[in-house]
């Protein structure tokens, strides 16, 4: 993309409402505006970002063997009085009345209607187990919209719904979300560690959280440090096995990791005390195993082997999509603003020419675009008559993992600067070779997809 070109539209000042530092990036850096409280557009930048976080999560969701599709944002409110929710939810829940005076809501997540396909189509233990996920726009009327996409009213998430015979295989379902999870958010450049969460009325311990460490997030964290150390890396994991998902699950959850809604502290006291942290966390997901409690409402049964009707094991999985990328930036910033981890960068380099209308320096710059979209990579060109502390201000503030710098200066020696956003280390080197190193820092991405 050449910068002349494109809609980056970058506020100068720091907008006053803003209270937390990825708001305020993220409406600088023109990835998004408010619409109304809690409600966003999502501008050419932003919503570059947000695919590339939904590519990682559809990608990681099919590996682990769920089936994408789609359910529609405003169901009718027949389903939610059959379980019991139309009253039970509140008023987060958006109420809306169509022209025949029908009962209608924007759905908050989709467990009632996602039950009601099941119990449609599935009568046979065969047909199990059954995951199925979707990306879907969600809509509560949170009492305090704030921070952003962090706590919007409209937002974007990922909800998976698993449906097993037993409850042995309804918590196979469960550790296979775990350690899944657990890979897409490594591919997004995040530790996101699993914590033991309040499963509320249902009782039992089968709910986690995702929690990103931040300042700014909402959740008081306890945990023991040696968590921090554990990553899946490339390790290569069947999904089917149900022996590898315990153990990765069981290694990733048996170390102390509580929010404050299930702290114990006497169990956070015999961690040895050096390793005690209390921090804060921004949740990006949860895992839950819920048993027959909507399949039991529904009347979601199969007809199991032996000819009798059960009623089916139940887990629903979030993900935060529209959140993420806010928890992304408060992970991943300076003073000089956002820091892309390579996975969901909205351009993989930036071409920052310093001398606009240079001959030399114009027709480098070219070529270096070319040859980088010839790699299948997505650069960014400022073309623009800006003064050079300008465009690096920009390049800094949008946060591109990558910069290359192009002056009449270095090509006299034949050389342009490479920089890293993240260490500031720059390099100079020939072109040919800038544009082979940056295609191999994002080779083994592009080996993924
Ligand atoms: P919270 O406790 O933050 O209100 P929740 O537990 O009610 O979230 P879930 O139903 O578990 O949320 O939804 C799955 C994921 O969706 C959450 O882990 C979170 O990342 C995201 N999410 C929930 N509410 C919002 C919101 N208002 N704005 C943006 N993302 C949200
Ligand atoms: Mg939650």
């Amino acid at each position: 993309m050449r910068l002349s070109r494109y809609f980056l539209p970058i506020l100068k000042e720091t907008p006053a409402e803003a209270q937390i530092i990825s708001h305020r990036l993220m409406l600088r850096a023109g990835l998004i505006k408010q619409a109304s409280a809690g409600i966003y557009s999502w501008l050419p930048t932003g919503f570059k970002v947000l695919r590339k976080i939904e590519d990682i999560i559809h990608a990681e969701q099919i590996r682990a063997g769920h089936h994408p599709m789609l359910m529609p944002t405003i169901q009718s409110a027949d389903l939610w009085r059959e379980s019991g929710r139309y009253d039970a939810y509140g008023a987060e829940m958006l109420r809306i009345r169509d022209r025949h005076d029908r009962d209608m809501i924007y759905t908050p997540t989709a467990e009632e209607l996602i039950t009601d396909i099941f119990r449609s189509h599935v009568t046979s233990y065969r047909d199990l187990p059954l995951t199925v996920y979707q990306i879907q726009w969600k809509f509560r009327d949170e009492m305090r919209p704030r921070f952003g996409v962090m706590r919007g009213r409209e937002f974007y998430m990922k909800d998976g719904y698993s449906f097993d015979l037993t409850r042995e295989d309804a918590l196979h379902a469960y550790n296979r979300h775990l350690v899944s999870y657990l890979r897409t958010y490594e591919r997004m450049g995040l530790q996101a560690i699993p914590m033991r969460a309040d499963s509320g009325p249902i009782g039992g311990d089968d709910t986690h959280e995702f929690l990103v460490l931040a300042d700014t997030g909402e959740s008081e964290v306890f945990y023991d440090s040696a968590i921090t150390d554990l990553t899946l890396g490339d390790r290569d994991i069947n999904y089917s096995s149900t022996g590898q998902c315990r153990r990765v699950m069981e290694q990733f959850t048996s170390l102390y990791a509580r929010t404050d809604e299930t702290h114990d502290e006497a169990l956070f006291n015999a961690i040895p005390e050096e390793r005690r942290r209390t921090a804060r966390g921004i949740e990006v997901g949860q895992i839950f195993y819920f048993g027959t409690q909507y399949s039991d409402a529904l009347s979601a049964k199969v007809q199991t082997s032996d000819g009798s009707q059960a009623a089916v094991h139940m887990g629903s999985h979030g993900i935060g999509v529209s959140r993420l990328v806010g928890a992304i930036i408060e992970a991943n910033h300076d003073d000089k603003g956002i820091i892309w981890p390579e996975g969901v960068t909205p351009f993989h380099v930036g071409i920052v020419n310093l001398k606009q209308g240079n001959g030399a320096a114009d027709a480098t710059c070219e070529a270096l675009y070319r040859q980088l979209t010839g790699h299948g990579l997505d650069p960014l060109y400022d073309d623009t008559n800006e003064q050079a502390g300008a465009k690096f201000a920009t390049m800094d503030l949008i946060g591109l993992p990558w910069r290359i710098t192009v002056g009449p200066r270095g090509l006299k020696n034949g050389v342009v600067e490479l920089t890293s956003r993240r260490s500031g280390v720059c390099v100079e080197l020939t072109s040919a070779d800038a544009v082979a190193r940056v295609a191999e820092i994002y080779a083994p991405q592009g080996m993924e997809k």
